[in-house]
């Protein structure tokens, strides 16, 4: 909710740079350092990539970009291609490293650790074991769900489902109360589907919802399950009723409508449903106070849920177990899941190898236990001073903007000023590392180490219910994660060493393909903190109305315009973007490309931009940008991209931005009549 788990796609395809290790060279900062070693070639820009010989100011994600996309192929097992995924695939085999070694050359406060995501790997990788067992694994929690009776005891299933595989109609999370953020509060979110809501509910994506009716007669039929067609039927009934009344991802973007505290007897109240008997086996009974997300939604599913037949809610119940169990199981079930989920929905070709899987899942579980290990052995600690260095900069180019800006009062700047003063920053590691050491692993079981590791992760989380709010957590993100996020109850940026690499950040790149780089990235999570979602929270992390209502009103207006241009694009015909869906992440990108671009000509320290290989610092920054943003992806990745992610494809990451900026049209002489021109008053400009 209020946590943004970010994409940040894609760059240079070739095997090159992916060998490349930080060549720690000079500071960033430093003008002067372009020297022909960056890993991308040249000055930090892979110029065989681009597509020199077509204009700018039509796709400027074309002519940075174009000969590397027309040559690019999407791997077999993946469903997209780019910057990222390059930078993945070296972690995985990297993560594949310290999964195999175990505790060799490891310190001795981790070799514990070590030793433990090793077993989790041996009993992952144990694929005989698994075929063996077939679906015998999910066989008791299969005889659990038989042997109820009546609603209440399939609530109670629900409940348990946080430290098991069963799933809920309701999602039950933990996090820092958004008024309150030095505390944690338990949210309640519409929850029972197996897909977006938006797969239910738009007749354009009806091939895809049957495909779900099917694979759920599949895995249903594959369990055992009476009358698995008639179940499918039922179940699919019961979700696009659940469907039509639950909230979009755009609609549950605003905090103000997300944020609703009440008694757990007042909810009771408003939403008739076994909630006590739920929450009972959560391990929160005794709970009196829950914030309730999609208020509107919640009653109307719990009405549902009354009125759906027991049988109903049974199969329900199997085959989401099945489901959320199916990659743990035997061949079948993997292939299964694999054929729907990655296949139909999302355009893979063939299935990851077993060691892949293993890797995603066992980072997932036990990233920190991973990322200990991983720093010691990738990551140059002098990176972190650097990335310090070019986050202050930012910072100060932000500042000034927020300053000099013309629509805001300055009450409103003066508690934006404090809330960018107040901004934290996480970089690499986490200072404290998670302690595993209540995680039981056995190398001989991977389903009850799955099992274990769910129940690990929710224990966590009930038991600092009573404790102030732990600001020195990585909650979501592990040190090689390729990611950056925004929290903004916490009020903090983390970039993981993972994203500190190569072509986001070279130390012997020229500073300006950095800036355009890491630095926009960097730019992108800090205006997190005031995109619309954002704006909401002060310097403390508190939602609260701190915004005059004239200065709410104008930021406002001048977003939706930005709106208006993202509902225009249209990746294929009559399929729109969402403009009020990525309006987040669209703000934050032009905001953060803005103010990377003046952080760069902060650090030119008054002398002007040296010219290389023919080309101006600003040039040089836009190629960054675009180069930063390289990525391919399948029709069906794109297409579900736009059902339901805030991120929009990356070419309007590139294309919806830099037509905004004056500076771009400068750099290469965008003129009226260029297919991305736009006209002086129609550019947006928000910070
Ligand atoms: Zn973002």
């Amino acid at each position: 909710m209020t946590r943004k788990a970010e994409t940040m796609p894609s760059l240079v395809g070739r095997a090159a740079i992916l060998a490349a290790s930080l060549v720690v060279a000079q500071s960033i900062n430093a003008a002067e350092q372009h020297a022909g070693s960056a890993a991308a070639g040249g000055f930090g820009f892979d110029l065989a990539g681009a597509d020199f010989a077509s204009k700018p100011g039509d796709d400027f994600f074309r002519y940075g970009n174009g000969a590397w996309y027309d040559r690019a192929r999407i791997p077999p097992d993946r469903s997209s291609f780019g910057v990222d995924t390059a930078l993945n695939i070296t972690a995985e085999g990297r993560i594949r490293d310290i999964l195999e070694r175990g505790a060799q050359d490891v310190a001795p406060a981790a070799r514990a650790e070590a030793l433990k995501v090793s077993a989790f790997y041996a009993a992952f990788m144990d694929e005989a074991h698994a075929e063996a067992l077939d679906a015998e694994p999910i066989a008791p929690l299969l005889g659990t769900i038989r042997a109820a009776t009546t609603r209440e005891d399939l609530a109670a299933l629900m409940g348990g489902g946080r430290q098991s595989f069963f799933s809920s109609v309701f999602g039950l999370s933990i996090g820092p109360d958004d008024k309150a953020p030095d505390r944690y509060a338990v949210f309640v979110r519409q929850g029972g589907l197996g897909l977006n809501r938006e797969y239910y509910i738009t007749p354009r994506l009806a091939e895809k919802k049957a495909a779900y009716l099917a694979y759920m007669t599949q895995m249903l039929g594959m369990i055992g399950w009476e009358a698995p067609e008639q179940s499918a039927a039922a179940i699919l009934e019961f979700e696009t009723a659940i469907a039509e009344v639950s909230w979009s991802n755009a609609e549950r973007r605003d905090p103000d409508k997300t944020y609703n505290p009440t008694s757990v007897a007042a909810l009771a109240e408003a939403a008739p449903f076994p909630w006590r008997t739920s929450f009972a086996n959560a391990d929160i009974g005794s709970l009196d106070r829950v914030v309730v997300v999609e208020n509107t939604a919640i009653p109307k599913i719990a009405a549902i849920y009354a009125r759906t037949e027991v049988a109903t809610l049974k199969a329900w119940h199997a085959f989401h177990l099945a489901d959320g169990a199916a990659s743990y199981l035997s061949k079948r079930f993997v292939a299964a899941s694999f054929d729907f989920h990655s296949r139909t929905m999302s355009g893979f070709a063939e299935q990851p190898e077993r060691w892949k899987r293993a890797v995603g899942t066992i980072n997932f579980a036990m990233g920190q236990a991973i990322g200990r290990v991983y720093v010691t052995r990738y990551f140059p600690t002098e990176a972190k001073a650097q990335i310090d260095d070019l986050v202050a900069h930012i910072r100060d180019a932000l500042r000034e903007r927020i300053t000099r800006l013309d629509w805001m009062s300055p009450q409103t700047k003066l508690k934006a000023l404090d809330k960018l003063a107040r901004l934290n920053t996480k970089i690499a590691y986490p200072a404290k590392w998670r302690d595993y050491a209540a995680l039981e692993v056995r190398p001989d079981d991977l389903f009850a180490d799955m099992q274990a590791a769910r129940k690990f992760f929710w224990g966590r989380q009930v038991e600092r219910l009573n404790l102030p709010v732990d600001r020195d957590e990585w909650g979501y993100m592990s040190p090689q994660t390729v990611n950056a996020s925004y929290d903004a109850t916490l009020n903090e940026m983390t970039f993981p060493a993972g994203i500190l690499q190569p072509p986001y950040f070279d130390p012997a790149a020229d500073p300006a393909v950095n800036y355009g780089g890491i630095g926009a990235v960097i730019g992108h999570e800090m205006i997190h903190g005031f995109d619309d979602e954002g704006r909401k929270y002060d310097g403390a992390g508190v939602l609260s109305a701190w915004w005059t209502d004239a200065d709410a009103k104008e930021f406002t207006a001048r977003a939706a315009v930005l709106g208006r241009q993202f509902d225009g694009y249209e990746p294929f015909p009559g399929v729109h973007l969402k403009g009020d869906l990525t309006m987040g992440e669209n703000i934050a990108d032009l905001g953060g490309a803005l103010i990377a671009l003046d952080a760069y000509h902060l650090s030119l320290g008054g002398k002007g931009a040296p010219t290389i290989d023919g080309r101006t610092g600003d040039q040089r920054f836009f190629l960054g940008y675009a180069q930063s943003w390289r990525h391919k992806s399948t029709d069906d990745a794109i297409r579900q991209l736009i059902v339901a992610n805030p991120h929009a494809p990356e070419q309007y990451r590139v294309n919806g931005v830099v037509r905004n900026m004056d500076a771009w049209y400068a750099a290469f002489g965008v003129k009226p009549g260029d297919k991305l021109y736009l006209a002086p008053q129609d550019r947006v400009q928000i910070w």
